[in-house]
């Protein structure tokens, strides 16, 4: 949908900064695109090295697609993994050594014209961006990648952190902390790295979170019907007072999506007959539970597009598909599904009619895909701000979500337990004409006058009159 803008003024020029993995950096192309094509100039600062192949491979083709988006290329100070303690996560290393090098943007953004008018970054390197903006007078604006109510979570911790001896451990781990104006929120769904002050992530998230105070906005990937309780928490300062004003401008879309699949297979099966099991960009099951994946969905008798990750880092994924399932599995559900290694064009595949449900991670950009595309979600977190989400896509009513199915590999889950979770995700009448409502509402807040779309042409005015 291309929006031409109404108010007169120099068109503005904005600075997009990712961080690390596509999670972070397919919201932020989306964004580019988005602003480009309501009348912004953009330049995209990328850093070099990226720490998974997909992330370059990607930029490599959107910059060749999208020419009028200028490329910033930008190359990391050398460091060594020691410098980061013992938790050698690559990404969450990535996260701080771009953090660390954000001075080195000074002269290259300085010199850039016409001039800036505001920079949107990353919250995890937030904090050094806002300083960099200072010195250049401009204005600092983060995008969060994750869900309204995670990020209520994030600015909550401090908060959390001098409870931790009081509400926190009464639950024994086990029990809620009450999160002003979203209730009760399990202490099980808390990221165990985020509770941990020696975790390389939660340093990163509480050296950026003061900056929240100091930004001119902060964007989020959600729309309002979709989080009404956790955005309304944030703005009246329930979980932190004086936040930057909160702009719900979700859910981000790509202009791709409409092209086809390219999955011939896919275009013959029935409408929304296929299940679609995906894990993201950076998660891998283990062997066992890749197993026992292949067993459930077998058992199911559903039809299945499989996207398998062996590898946390797609540089490190060099086995084969009969490798890893076996040849025996692949012949005998030749008819019935598809298994593919490597990188699909996921939000093709959910837009595609044969897709009636989406095996998912949780992930926050595949859960506003999905809301947008109106494809229900059998939620299976596995680590990180995945269990908040999951608990999001059950409020909204849109999926379900297994919670004796354990996180981070804590559990082995059986093929039979996979199969009736299928099953009824494929079977369900109800969660299917929810999925269909929720993608309405997705598509009213990107409409002219919809919740979304307001704020974000609100902002680009903004910029207008400043110049
Ligand atoms: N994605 C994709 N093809 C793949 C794997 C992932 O297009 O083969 C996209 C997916 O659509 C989403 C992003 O990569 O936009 C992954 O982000 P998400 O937040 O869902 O999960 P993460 O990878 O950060 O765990
Ligand atoms: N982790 C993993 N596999 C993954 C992603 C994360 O083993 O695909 C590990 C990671 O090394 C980290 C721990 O899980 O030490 C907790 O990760 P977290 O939940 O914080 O990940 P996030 O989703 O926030 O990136």
């Amino acid at each position: 949908m291309a929006i031409t803008t109404t108010s007169e003024g120099a068109p503005p020029h904005l600075a997009l900064f990712p961080t690390a993995g596509m999670g972070h950096l397919m919201p932020f192309l989306r964004l580019a695109t988005m602003l480009a094509s309501r009348g912004c100039n953009i330049t995209f600062i990328t850093v070099q090295p990226t720490v998974s192949a997909a992330e370059s491979d990607h930029l490599s083709s959107f910059f060749s697609t999208h020419p009028h988006i200028k490329r910033l290329e930008f190359q990391l100070l050398p460091y060594k993994k020691s410098e980061f303690g013992s938790d050698h996560d690559p990404f969450f290393i990535q996260f701080e050594a771009i953090g660390n090098s954000v001075h080195l943007l000074h002269p290259l953004l300085s010199c850039l014209s016409p001039s800036l008018s505001a920079i949107v970054a990353d919250l995890l390197v937030a904090s050094s961006v806002s300083r960099l903006a200072s010195d250049l007078s401009i204005s600092t604006y983060t995008l969060i990648t994750s869900s309204a109510r995670f990020f209520s979570l994030m600015v909550y911790l401090p908060q959390l952190a001098q409870d931790k001896n009081t509400k926190y451990n009464a639950g024994g781990g086990n029990g809620y902390i009450e999160l002003p104006g979203l209730g009760p929120m399990s202490v099980s769904s808390i990221p165990p790295a985020m509770l941990d002050d020696n975790h390389i992530l939660a340093a990163v998230i509480s050296k950026n979170l003061p900056s929240l105070f100091k930004l001119n906005g902060i964007l989020i990937n959600t729309f309002n019907w979709f989080e009404s309780e956790a955005i309304e928490a944030l703005n009246s300062s329930g979980v932190a007072p004086h936040l930057a004003p909160i702009l719900p401008v979700g859910p981000l879309e790509s202009f791709e999506v409409e092209q086809a699949s390219d999955l011939p297979w896919l275009d013959e099966q029935a409408p929304e007959s296929v299940v679609f099991i995906s894990f993201g960009s950076r998660t891998a099951l283990s062997k066992d539970q890749i197993r026992e994946l292949s067993t459930g969905l077998e058992k199911s008798g559903c039809r299945f597009l499989w996207v398998l990750k062996a590898r946390k880092v797609d540089k490190d994924d060099k086995e084969g598909v009969e490798d890893i399932v076996g040849e025996s599995f692949l012949g005998r559900t030749k008819k019935m599904g598809m298994v593919i290694k490597g990188w699909v064009n996921q939000e093709a595949i959910l837009a595609h009619p044969a897709i009636g449900g989406f095996v998912s991670h949780c992930g926050w950009n595949s859960v506003t895909e999905a809301a947008r595309l109106g494809v229900p979600i059998l939620a299976w977190p596995q680590h990180g701000d995945q269990r908040i989400n999951a608990e999001v896509v059950e409020k909204v009513g849109f999926g379900l979500w297994i919670r004796d199915w354990g996180w981070m590999g804590e559990k082995l889950v059986h093929g039979n337990d996979i199969a009736d979770g299928i099953t009824e995700l494929m079977l369900s009448e109800n969660l299917r004409a929810r999925a269909k409502e929720v993608e309405e509402k997705a598509r009213q807040a990107r409409e002219i006058n919809g919740s979304s779309e307001r704020l974000l042409q609100g902002l680009i005015n903004s910029f207008k009159s400043k110049e």
